[in-house]
Protein backbone atom coordinates (compact mmCIF):
# COMPACT_ATOMS: atom_id res chain seq x y z
CA UNK A 1 0.00 0.00 0.00
CA UNK A 2 1.15 3.34 -0.50
CA UNK A 3 2.58 5.54 1.85
CA UNK A 4 1.16 8.98 2.12
CA UNK A 5 2.63 12.12 4.24
CA UNK A 6 -1.25 12.85 4.84
CA UNK A 7 -4.20 12.14 3.07
CA UNK A 8 -5.12 15.92 2.08
CA UNK A 9 -2.88 19.00 1.17
CA UNK A 10 -4.63 22.45 1.44
CA UNK A 11 -2.60 25.09 -0.41
CA UNK A 12 -3.44 28.71 1.52
CA UNK A 13 -4.38 29.41 4.75
CA UNK A 14 -6.58 32.22 4.37
CA UNK A 15 -9.85 31.92 5.72
CA UNK A 16 -11.22 29.55 3.63
CA UNK A 17 -8.39 27.33 3.93
CA UNK A 18 -7.81 27.69 7.33
CA UNK A 19 -11.58 27.01 8.02
CA UNK A 20 -11.36 23.75 5.65
CA UNK A 21 -8.64 22.04 8.24
CA UNK A 22 -10.38 23.14 11.32
CA UNK A 23 -13.48 21.49 9.62
CA UNK A 24 -11.77 18.39 9.48
CA UNK A 25 -9.85 18.17 12.74
CA UNK A 26 -11.75 15.77 14.40
CA UNK A 27 -11.63 13.32 11.98
CA UNK A 28 -9.10 10.25 11.08
CA UNK A 29 -8.23 12.27 7.92
CA UNK A 30 -4.21 13.49 8.24
CA UNK A 31 -4.05 17.26 6.36
CA UNK A 32 -0.64 19.64 5.73
CA UNK A 33 -1.57 23.16 5.29
CA UNK A 34 0.54 25.26 3.03
CA UNK A 35 0.49 29.12 3.26
CA UNK A 36 2.90 31.40 1.55
CA UNK A 37 3.06 33.92 5.04
CA UNK A 38 3.17 33.74 7.99
CA UNK A 39 0.54 34.30 10.18
CA UNK A 40 0.09 37.99 12.10
CA UNK A 41 -0.96 36.42 15.37
CA UNK A 42 -0.27 40.39 16.88
CA UNK A 43 -1.66 43.58 16.21
CA UNK A 44 -2.04 46.58 17.45
CA UNK A 45 -5.20 46.96 19.38
CA UNK A 46 -5.83 50.62 19.04
CA UNK A 47 -5.71 50.49 15.08
CA UNK A 48 -8.66 48.91 12.79
CA UNK A 49 -8.21 46.57 9.69
CA UNK A 50 -9.02 48.28 6.63
CA UNK A 51 -10.76 44.86 5.28
CA UNK A 52 -13.54 43.63 7.31
CA UNK A 53 -16.19 40.86 6.30
CA UNK A 54 -20.17 41.11 6.68
CA UNK A 55 -20.33 37.25 7.92
CA UNK A 56 -23.59 35.72 7.49
CA UNK A 57 -25.65 33.55 10.75
CA UNK A 58 -24.61 30.51 8.21
CA UNK A 59 -21.10 31.28 8.13
CA UNK A 60 -20.75 31.90 12.10
CA UNK A 61 -22.54 28.48 12.44
CA UNK A 62 -20.01 26.83 11.22
CA UNK A 63 -17.43 29.10 13.33
CA UNK A 64 -18.57 27.88 16.14
CA UNK A 65 -18.79 24.57 15.06
CA UNK A 66 -14.71 24.67 14.43
CA UNK A 67 -14.37 26.58 17.85
CA UNK A 68 -13.02 29.62 15.64
CA UNK A 69 -15.84 31.84 16.80
CA UNK A 70 -15.26 32.37 20.14
CA UNK A 71 -11.88 32.82 20.46
CA UNK A 72 -12.37 36.21 18.36
CA UNK A 73 -12.78 39.22 21.40
CA UNK A 74 -16.27 40.34 21.43
CA UNK A 75 -15.45 43.72 21.54
CA UNK A 76 -13.37 43.95 17.72
CA UNK A 77 -17.38 42.56 16.78
CA UNK A 78 -20.26 44.73 15.64
CA UNK A 79 -23.57 42.94 14.71
CA UNK A 80 -25.68 44.25 12.42
CA UNK A 81 -28.93 45.09 13.80
CA UNK A 82 -30.27 46.83 10.34
CA UNK A 83 -29.77 47.28 6.98
CA UNK A 84 -30.60 50.57 4.69
CA UNK A 85 -30.10 50.68 0.91
CA UNK A 86 -30.47 53.47 -0.88
CA UNK A 87 -31.45 54.14 -4.81
CA UNK A 88 -30.33 57.06 -7.35
CA UNK A 89 -33.20 58.79 -6.34
CA UNK A 90 -34.48 60.43 -2.92
CA UNK A 91 -37.53 58.47 -2.67
CA UNK A 92 -35.78 54.98 -3.53
CA UNK A 93 -35.32 52.98 -0.39
CA UNK A 94 -35.19 49.01 1.27
CA UNK A 95 -34.71 48.69 4.63
CA UNK A 96 -34.42 45.12 6.70
CA UNK A 97 -34.11 45.41 10.48
CA UNK A 98 -33.24 42.22 12.83
CA UNK A 99 -36.37 42.59 14.86
CA UNK A 100 -39.22 42.59 11.85
CA UNK A 101 -37.03 39.43 10.76
CA UNK A 102 -37.75 37.59 13.68
CA UNK A 103 -33.40 37.16 14.89
CA UNK A 104 -31.20 39.14 16.97
CA UNK A 105 -28.60 40.66 13.85
CA UNK A 106 -28.82 40.32 10.58
CA UNK A 107 -25.35 39.40 10.58
CA UNK A 108 -21.89 40.25 11.97
CA UNK A 109 -19.14 42.69 10.80
CA UNK A 110 -15.64 41.05 11.70
CA UNK A 111 -12.51 42.75 10.72
CA UNK A 112 -10.28 40.40 8.30
CA UNK A 113 -7.01 39.92 10.46
CA UNK A 114 -9.01 38.90 13.86
CA UNK A 115 -10.72 36.20 12.08
CA UNK A 116 -7.65 35.05 10.40
CA UNK A 117 -5.88 35.32 14.21
CA UNK A 118 -9.11 32.95 15.52
CA UNK A 119 -8.59 30.25 13.06
CA UNK A 120 -4.31 30.08 13.28
CA UNK A 121 -5.04 30.09 16.94
CA UNK A 122 -7.29 26.84 17.26
CA UNK A 123 -5.70 25.46 14.42
CA UNK A 124 -2.74 25.31 16.82
CA UNK A 125 -4.69 22.65 19.07
CA UNK A 126 -5.46 20.51 15.80
CA UNK A 127 -3.55 17.57 16.27
CA UNK A 128 -4.09 16.38 12.64
CA UNK A 129 -3.27 19.25 11.36
CA UNK A 130 0.73 20.06 10.36
CA UNK A 131 0.65 23.51 9.28
CA UNK A 132 4.53 24.70 6.80
CA UNK A 133 4.73 27.96 6.43
CA UNK A 134 5.99 30.01 5.03
CA UNK A 135 6.49 27.96 1.49
CA UNK A 136 5.07 27.55 -2.01
CA UNK A 137 4.64 24.64 -3.84
CA UNK A 138 6.70 24.73 -7.11
CA UNK A 139 4.99 21.10 -8.94
CA UNK A 140 2.36 19.11 -8.74
CA UNK A 141 1.77 15.74 -10.40
CA UNK A 142 -1.66 13.63 -10.54
CA UNK A 143 -1.37 10.06 -11.10
CA UNK A 144 -3.54 7.06 -10.48
CA UNK A 145 -1.86 6.67 -7.10
CA UNK A 146 -2.26 9.94 -5.68
CA UNK A 147 -1.05 14.13 -6.16
CA UNK A 148 2.89 15.08 -5.59
CA UNK A 149 3.27 18.53 -4.67
CA UNK A 150 7.12 19.30 -4.59
CA UNK A 151 7.83 22.62 -2.36
CA UNK A 152 10.68 25.27 -3.24
CA UNK A 153 12.58 23.66 -0.92
CA UNK A 154 12.47 20.28 -2.87
CA UNK A 155 10.55 18.81 -0.09
CA UNK A 156 7.84 16.52 -1.97
CA UNK A 157 4.99 15.73 -0.25
CA UNK A 158 2.26 12.98 -1.32
CA UNK A 159 -1.32 13.20 -0.42
CA UNK A 160 -4.49 11.91 -1.72
CA UNK A 161 -6.12 15.22 -2.36
CA UNK A 162 -4.74 18.49 -3.04
CA UNK A 163 -7.19 21.12 -1.89
CA UNK A 164 -6.57 24.76 -3.72
CA UNK A 165 -7.48 27.80 -0.98
CA UNK A 166 -5.05 29.79 -2.54
CA UNK A 167 -7.26 32.49 -3.19
CA UNK A 168 -8.55 34.44 -6.61
CA UNK A 169 -5.51 34.03 -8.89
CA UNK A 170 -4.92 30.28 -7.50
CA UNK A 171 -1.94 28.50 -8.10
CA UNK A 172 -3.23 25.40 -8.19
CA UNK A 173 -6.08 26.27 -10.41
CA UNK A 174 -3.61 27.05 -13.23
CA UNK A 175 -1.16 24.49 -12.63
CA UNK A 176 -3.91 22.44 -13.40
CA UNK A 177 -5.22 24.11 -15.99
CA UNK A 178 -8.41 24.85 -15.07
CA UNK A 179 -10.24 27.19 -17.30
CA UNK A 180 -11.24 30.25 -15.61
CA UNK A 181 -13.20 32.69 -17.29
CA UNK A 182 -12.45 36.00 -15.12
CA UNK A 183 -14.11 39.32 -16.21
CA UNK A 184 -13.28 42.61 -14.72
CA UNK A 185 -15.74 45.36 -13.36
CA UNK A 186 -13.81 47.71 -14.33
CA UNK A 187 -14.26 49.06 -10.91
CA UNK A 188 -12.15 48.89 -7.57
CA UNK A 189 -13.28 48.41 -4.05
CA UNK A 190 -11.83 51.19 -2.14
CA UNK A 191 -11.98 50.62 1.95
CA UNK A 192 -11.47 52.91 4.69
CA UNK A 193 -12.49 52.96 8.22
CA UNK A 194 -13.90 56.44 9.89
CA UNK A 195 -15.27 57.56 13.36
CA UNK A 196 -18.28 59.34 12.98
CA UNK A 197 -19.62 62.13 14.97
CA UNK A 198 -23.41 60.51 15.04
CA UNK A 199 -24.06 56.49 16.56
CA UNK A 200 -25.30 53.93 13.41
CA UNK A 201 -26.79 51.76 15.96
CA UNK A 202 -26.04 48.51 14.17
CA UNK A 203 -27.33 49.88 10.83
CA UNK A 204 -25.12 49.10 7.36
CA UNK A 205 -26.00 51.55 4.89
CA UNK A 206 -26.00 50.98 1.28
CA UNK A 207 -26.30 53.80 -1.61
CA UNK A 208 -26.70 52.29 -5.10
CA UNK A 209 -25.72 55.64 -7.00
CA UNK A 210 -25.60 56.11 -10.95
CA UNK A 211 -21.90 55.50 -11.16
CA UNK A 212 -20.92 53.71 -7.98
CA UNK A 213 -22.13 51.80 -5.36
CA UNK A 214 -21.07 52.78 -1.83
CA UNK A 215 -21.69 50.89 1.42
CA UNK A 216 -21.14 51.49 5.45
CA UNK A 217 -20.45 48.88 7.51
CA UNK A 218 -20.88 49.36 11.14
CA UNK A 219 -17.57 48.87 13.58
CA UNK A 220 -17.41 49.05 17.27
CA UNK A 221 -17.07 52.44 19.22
CA UNK A 222 -19.15 54.10 17.08
CA UNK A 223 -16.68 53.91 14.09
CA UNK A 224 -17.74 52.39 10.68
CA UNK A 225 -15.92 50.72 7.62
CA UNK A 226 -16.75 51.88 3.83
CA UNK A 227 -16.19 49.74 0.78
CA UNK A 228 -16.91 51.91 -2.19
CA UNK A 229 -17.55 50.16 -5.54
CA UNK A 230 -16.39 52.72 -8.29
CA UNK A 231 -14.47 53.76 -11.32
CA UNK A 232 -10.60 53.72 -11.81
CA UNK A 233 -10.65 57.36 -11.63
CA UNK A 234 -12.79 57.94 -8.77
CA UNK A 235 -10.51 55.15 -7.18
CA UNK A 236 -8.00 57.03 -7.85
CA UNK A 237 -9.10 60.82 -7.12
CA UNK A 238 -10.34 59.30 -3.70
CA UNK A 239 -6.97 57.91 -2.91
CA UNK A 240 -5.37 60.90 -3.79
CA UNK A 241 -7.42 63.04 -1.20
CA UNK A 242 -6.10 64.14 2.55
CA UNK A 243 -7.61 62.34 5.65
CA UNK A 244 -9.57 65.21 6.35
CA UNK A 245 -10.51 66.05 2.16
CA UNK A 246 -12.18 62.03 1.88
CA UNK A 247 -13.68 62.24 5.58
CA UNK A 248 -15.78 65.51 4.29
CA UNK A 249 -16.36 64.00 0.82
CA UNK A 250 -17.14 60.43 2.63
CA UNK A 251 -19.47 61.92 4.88
CA UNK A 252 -21.40 64.10 1.70
CA UNK A 253 -21.12 60.73 -0.48
CA UNK A 254 -23.45 59.44 2.52
CA UNK A 255 -25.80 62.50 2.85
CA UNK A 256 -24.03 62.91 6.38
CA UNK A 257 -25.85 60.45 7.53
CA UNK A 258 -23.65 59.38 10.14
CA UNK A 259 -22.64 63.30 10.88
CA UNK A 260 -19.14 64.68 10.50
CA UNK A 261 -16.13 61.66 9.93
CA UNK A 262 -12.93 61.37 11.29
CA UNK A 263 -10.63 59.37 9.20
CA UNK A 264 -9.11 56.11 11.58
CA UNK A 265 -7.50 53.96 9.07
CA UNK A 266 -6.00 54.83 5.61
CA UNK A 267 -8.06 53.86 2.73
CA UNK A 268 -6.61 51.11 0.63
CA UNK A 269 -8.46 49.95 -3.57
CA UNK A 270 -8.72 46.31 -4.28
CA UNK A 271 -9.67 45.65 -8.65
CA UNK A 272 -13.04 43.74 -8.47
CA UNK A 273 -13.81 41.03 -11.09
CA UNK A 274 -15.98 38.03 -11.35
CA UNK A 275 -14.49 34.89 -11.70
CA UNK A 276 -16.62 31.40 -12.77
CA UNK A 277 -14.60 28.60 -13.39
CA UNK A 278 -15.14 25.49 -15.71
CA UNK A 279 -15.17 23.15 -13.09
CA UNK A 280 -13.81 23.28 -9.49
CA UNK A 281 -12.92 19.57 -9.05
CA UNK A 282 -10.19 17.27 -11.15
CA UNK A 283 -8.83 14.23 -10.19
CA UNK A 284 -7.12 14.26 -7.17
CA UNK A 285 -7.87 18.24 -6.66
CA UNK A 286 -10.74 20.31 -5.36
CA UNK A 287 -11.12 24.30 -5.47
CA UNK A 288 -12.77 26.18 -2.33
CA UNK A 289 -13.24 29.94 -1.76
CA UNK A 290 -11.73 32.73 -3.97
CA UNK A 291 -10.07 29.82 -6.20
CA UNK A 292 -13.09 28.48 -7.16
CA UNK A 293 -15.18 31.75 -7.50
CA UNK A 294 -15.02 35.57 -7.03
CA UNK A 295 -18.48 37.89 -6.89
CA UNK A 296 -18.61 41.57 -6.84
CA UNK A 297 -18.72 42.52 -3.48
CA UNK A 298 -21.49 44.76 -3.38
CA UNK A 299 -23.23 42.00 -1.41
CA UNK A 300 -20.68 41.54 0.99
CA UNK A 301 -20.83 37.65 0.35
CA UNK A 302 -17.48 36.42 -1.31
CA UNK A 303 -16.04 35.21 2.14
CA UNK A 304 -19.66 33.75 2.87
CA UNK A 305 -19.58 31.52 -0.26
CA UNK A 306 -16.24 30.28 0.89
CA UNK A 307 -17.15 29.13 4.37
CA UNK A 308 -20.36 27.71 2.04
CA UNK A 309 -17.60 25.54 0.27
CA UNK A 310 -16.07 24.26 3.51
CA UNK A 311 -19.14 23.23 4.76
CA UNK A 312 -20.01 20.98 1.88
CA UNK A 313 -16.71 19.91 1.12
CA UNK A 314 -16.42 18.96 4.86
CA UNK A 315 -18.96 17.45 5.14
CA UNK A 316 -18.21 15.19 2.05
CA UNK A 317 -15.16 14.11 3.20
CA UNK A 318 -16.07 12.66 6.24
CA UNK A 319 -18.38 11.13 5.02
CA UNK A 320 -15.92 9.12 2.56
CA UNK A 321 -13.44 6.46 3.22
CA UNK A 322 -10.68 8.13 2.87
CA UNK A 323 -8.86 5.76 0.12
CA UNK A 324 -11.75 8.03 -1.94
CA UNK A 325 -11.06 11.17 -1.60
CA UNK A 326 -9.70 12.19 -4.31
CA UNK A 327 -11.74 9.92 -6.68
CA UNK A 328 -12.92 12.53 -8.90
CA UNK A 329 -16.38 11.07 -8.81
CA UNK A 330 -16.66 11.38 -5.27
CA UNK A 331 -15.97 14.95 -5.17
CA UNK A 332 -18.06 15.65 -8.49
CA UNK A 333 -20.60 15.66 -5.60
CA UNK A 334 -18.92 18.58 -3.89
CA UNK A 335 -18.99 20.37 -7.44
CA UNK A 336 -22.59 19.55 -7.56
CA UNK A 337 -24.01 20.67 -4.17
CA UNK A 338 -22.05 24.25 -4.58
CA UNK A 339 -23.23 25.11 -7.98
CA UNK A 340 -26.75 26.17 -7.42
CA UNK A 341 -25.97 28.68 -4.40
CA UNK A 342 -22.34 30.26 -6.06
CA UNK A 343 -24.40 31.02 -9.85
CA UNK A 344 -27.33 32.13 -8.24
CA UNK A 345 -24.81 34.90 -5.51
CA UNK A 346 -22.95 35.36 -8.54
CA UNK A 347 -25.79 36.24 -11.18
CA UNK A 348 -27.66 38.46 -8.14
CA UNK A 349 -24.49 40.56 -7.57
CA UNK A 350 -23.37 40.32 -11.77
CA UNK A 351 -27.06 41.89 -12.26
CA UNK A 352 -27.74 44.40 -9.70
CA UNK A 353 -24.46 45.66 -10.62
CA UNK A 354 -24.89 46.05 -14.17
CA UNK A 355 -28.58 47.68 -13.25
CA UNK A 356 -27.37 50.08 -11.13
CA UNK A 357 -24.12 50.91 -13.47
CA UNK A 358 -26.03 52.21 -16.30
CA UNK A 359 -27.18 55.62 -17.17
CA UNK A 360 -30.51 54.98 -19.19
CA UNK A 361 -33.49 56.98 -17.71
CA UNK A 362 -36.08 53.95 -17.99
CA UNK A 363 -33.76 51.83 -15.99
CA UNK A 364 -33.01 54.36 -13.47
CA UNK A 365 -37.06 54.89 -13.13
CA UNK A 366 -37.37 51.07 -12.92
CA UNK A 367 -34.54 50.22 -10.23
CA UNK A 368 -35.81 53.06 -8.18
CA UNK A 369 -39.13 51.90 -8.43
CA UNK A 370 -38.04 48.13 -8.08
CA UNK A 371 -36.36 49.37 -4.35
CA UNK A 372 -39.57 51.07 -2.97
CA UNK A 373 -41.73 48.41 -4.43
CA UNK A 374 -39.82 45.82 -3.13
CA UNK A 375 -39.81 47.77 0.60
CA UNK A 376 -43.45 48.07 0.30
CA UNK A 377 -44.00 43.75 0.92
CA UNK A 378 -42.77 42.36 3.80
CA UNK A 379 -43.06 38.72 2.95
CA UNK A 380 -40.87 38.74 0.17
CA UNK A 381 -38.35 41.29 2.32
CA UNK A 382 -38.33 38.16 4.55
CA UNK A 383 -37.68 35.94 1.98
CA UNK A 384 -34.70 38.00 0.84
CA UNK A 385 -33.49 38.80 4.17
CA UNK A 386 -33.47 35.19 5.22
CA UNK A 387 -31.90 33.70 1.72
CA UNK A 388 -29.05 36.52 3.28
CA UNK A 389 -28.77 35.41 6.60
CA UNK A 390 -28.46 31.57 5.88
CA UNK A 391 -26.45 31.08 3.08
C1 LIG B 1 -13.12 45.37 -1.41
C2 LIG B 1 -13.59 44.00 -1.00
C3 LIG B 1 -14.53 43.88 0.00
C4 LIG B 1 -14.99 42.61 0.37
N1 LIG B 1 -15.95 42.54 1.33
C5 LIG B 1 -16.45 41.33 1.66
C6 LIG B 1 -17.49 41.20 2.66
O1 LIG B 1 -17.98 42.17 3.25
N2 LIG B 1 -17.96 39.97 2.93
C7 LIG B 1 -17.46 38.86 2.31
O2 LIG B 1 -17.96 37.74 2.58
N3 LIG B 1 -16.45 38.94 1.40
C8 LIG B 1 -15.95 40.13 1.05
N4 LIG B 1 -14.95 40.21 0.13
C9 LIG B 1 -14.41 38.97 -0.48
C10 LIG B 1 -13.38 38.25 0.42
O3 LIG B 1 -12.30 39.13 0.68
C11 LIG B 1 -12.87 36.97 -0.24
O4 LIG B 1 -13.96 36.24 -0.73
C12 LIG B 1 -12.09 36.10 0.77
O5 LIG B 1 -10.99 36.77 1.30
C13 LIG B 1 -11.61 34.81 0.09
O6 LIG B 1 -10.88 34.02 1.01
P1 LIG B 1 -9.91 32.86 0.49
O7 LIG B 1 -9.35 32.24 1.73
O8 LIG B 1 -10.63 32.01 -0.51
O9 LIG B 1 -8.79 33.60 -0.34
P2 LIG B 1 -7.66 34.61 0.16
O10 LIG B 1 -8.19 35.50 1.23
O11 LIG B 1 -7.12 35.27 -1.06
O12 LIG B 1 -6.55 33.67 0.82
C14 LIG B 1 -5.68 32.89 0.03
C15 LIG B 1 -4.51 32.47 0.91
O13 LIG B 1 -3.66 31.60 0.15
C16 LIG B 1 -2.30 32.02 0.29
N5 LIG B 1 -1.64 31.66 -0.98
C17 LIG B 1 -1.89 32.15 -2.21
N6 LIG B 1 -1.13 31.54 -3.13
C18 LIG B 1 -0.37 30.64 -2.45
C19 LIG B 1 0.62 29.70 -2.84
N7 LIG B 1 0.98 29.55 -4.14
N8 LIG B 1 1.19 28.93 -1.87
C20 LIG B 1 0.85 29.06 -0.57
N9 LIG B 1 -0.09 29.94 -0.14
C21 LIG B 1 -0.69 30.71 -1.08
C22 LIG B 1 -2.36 33.53 0.52
O14 LIG B 1 -1.21 33.98 1.20
C23 LIG B 1 -3.64 33.64 1.37
O15 LIG B 1 -3.38 33.50 2.74
C24 LIG B 1 -14.47 41.45 -0.27
C25 LIG B 1 -13.49 41.57 -1.26
C26 LIG B 1 -13.08 42.83 -1.64
C27 LIG B 1 -12.04 42.94 -2.73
Amino acid sequence: MKNYDADLIIVGGGLVGAALALALKNTSLSIILLEGREPVLDFDLATWDQRVYAISRASRKLLTQIGAWERMRAERLSPISAMKIRGDEPNAKLEFNALESGVDELAYIVENRELQRALWLELASSPNVEIITPTEPESLVIDHDGATLTLSNNRALQARLVVGADGANSWVRRHMKIDANSKPYEQFGVVANFACEKPHYGAAQQWFKSDSILAWLPLPQQQMSMVWSCSENQKDELLRLSAEQLAAKIAQAGSKALGELTLVTPPAAFPLKLTHVASCVAARVALVGDAAHTVHPLAGQGVNLGFGDVAELANLLTNTHPERIGDVLVLRRYERARRESVLLMQTVCDGLQKLFNNQNSILKSLRNFGLGFTDSLPWIKRQLIRHAMDS
